[in-house]
């Protein structure tokens, strides 16, 4: 199935971005600098399953290019690049059809989590494979083992990440220590328990806000831990 999404931006450093962090995030990117061209663009791939429109532009604007998509075409999910000084543009994209709008500055995380959950209403399943755990604020790539928290990567050595990993896939379920031990470090490891509470505390201390007073990695006393909000 395919996975293509359109990104009419005319400021080719903001489209740049935005091509990167779809196409980590597996879907196919087409990109137009103008509205006619992304118009254009529709009409030649008509399996586009979602477009991101920018409102200013040079020619016809953002919104006139939502009018005139929905014309002819309501499966398509549309999201507005919005600026954060027009409030109004908000009102006006929904009442022209947009099913959604993101505001610039905006993350890669919440770039790829608008697409995904319009992809989804949209008809299309999100990419699977895509390789990717996004928990606002943050993103693990499995594909290349990194750590994103707010768009900023965060370094983690090989076991840090193998503990993320495995938070990341139990939110909210209580981990005992020999679990962690087993998964991270593999049934056969000879270790102490104590590893996991010293590698523990080194991750708090690079995605915590504040290591003394954990909000993501909260321990479950005389148990182990838990990835929870
Ligand atoms: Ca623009």
């Amino acid at each position: 199935m395919a996975r293509k999404v359109l990104v009419l931006e005319d400021e080719s450093s903001i489209r740049g971005f935005i091509v990167i962090n779809l196409t980590r995030a597996g879907y196919e990117v087409i990109e137009s600098e103008t509205g006619e061209e992304a118009l254009e663009k529709l009409r030649d791939n008509p399996d586009i399953r979602v477009a991101l429109l920018d409102i200013m532009l040079p020619g016809i604007d953002g919104f006139e290019v939502c009018r005139r998509i929905r014309a002819t075409n309501t499966r398509i999910g549309i999201i507005m690049l919005t600026a954060r000084s027009q409030e109004m543009d908000k009102v006006t994209g929904l009442m022209t059809g947009a099913d959604d709008y993101v505001t610039k500055p905006f993350s890669p995380a919440e770039l790829t989590a608008r697409v995904d959950a319009l992809f989804r209403r949209a008809g299309g399943a999100a990419p699977e494979q895509a390789g990717e755990i996004v928990q606002e604020p943050f993103l693990l790539n499995t594909r290349n083992r990194t750590l994103e928290k707010n768009g900023q990567r965060v370094k983690l050595t090989q076991v840090e990440y193998s503990i993320m990993k495995m938070f990341m896939e139990n939110p909210g379920k209580a981990l005992s220590r020999e679990e962690i031990l087993d998964t991270v470090w593999g049934r056969d490891y000879f270790g102490e328990l104590k590893i996991v509470d010293v590698n523990i505390r080194r991750l708090r201390l690079k995605i915590e806000d504040n290591a003394q007073n954990p909000t993501f990695i909260n321990t479950v006393w005389g148990y182990g831990y838990k990835w929870g909000f």
